[in-house]
């Protein structure tokens, strides 16, 4: 099965030039790399710019995506817009958003549902099982198989200290209790060093990734790295 890694760009890169140079850059570096599908996810107005990606191997995310189609939302992104601009995937409930944007269970839940309706694959963030649960109130299985899970420790995110191996894989086998078979992704302070052990000891099949996601040669190093058997 393919490992799946998700560059969550967040507000950066401070420039479109910067952006395009740090898309083509990892277009470049990843394309020979066969058994890892990788996303970018980058700020809303540079998706058209990257929108060529469906033409190579890199897909297409959006960091948020708000449950209306259409109407008076300011600023806020339908899943139809995003699925326009040919994102394939959308984080939902990342925990800077549930923080600073007051975000709760039932908005994510909302989101959820939103992107399913429209085909696009919700990558959703949570710490712990209650964010689970609640996010997923009122899904049938066929849309709940559906559901990208990704596993982010709050206190590990942009600090540099990654969750253990030792916890991480028992977090693991706790959410899969509830999982099945939902593809589960671990985020924080991941990097080529530390990438392969979260893959072949605590046993999950990809990463969201922030900080790293803005070098390329990082980035490039951590999806080879786990793209060796
Ligand atoms: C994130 O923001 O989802 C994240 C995992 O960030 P970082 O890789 O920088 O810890």
């Amino acid at each position: 099965m393919k490992s799946l890694i998700v560059a969550n760009w967040k507000c950066n890169p401070t420039s479109l030039a910067e952006a395009k140079r740090l898309f083509n850059s990892v277009e470049k570096g990843v394309k020979d790399f066969k058994n890892v599908e990788v996303v970018i996810c980058p700020p809303f107005p540079y998706l058209p710019m990257v929108g060529m990606a469906s033409r190579s191997g890199v897909k297409l995310g959006g960091q948020d995506v708000f449950w209306e189609e259409k109407g008076a939302f300011t600023g806020e992104v339908s899943p139809k817009m995003l699925k326009d601009f040919e994102c394939k995937y959308v984080i939902i409930g990342h925990s800077e958003r549930r923080r600073n944007f007051k975000e709760t269970d039932e908005m994510v839940n909302k989101k959820l549902k939103a992107a399913l309706k429209i085909g696009l694959r919700p990558i959703l963030c949570i710490e712990k099982m209650s964010q689970i649960k609640k996010g997923i109130k009122g899904f049938i299985k066929k849309d709940f198989k559906k559901i990208v899970f990704a596993y982010e420790p709050v206190w590990a995110i942009g600090t540099g200290k990654p969750c253990s191996i030792e916890k991480a894989k028992k977090m693991n086998s706790l959410f899969r209790k509830i999982m099945n078979k939902n593809v589960l992704l671990y985020g924080g302070s991941v990097n080529s060093q530390n990438a392969r052990d979260f893959i072949k000891k605590a046993k999950f099949q990809g990463f969201l990734i922030g900080g790293a996601s803005l070098n390329p040669q990082e980035f490039i190093k951590i999806v080879k790295n786990i793209s060796k058997d």
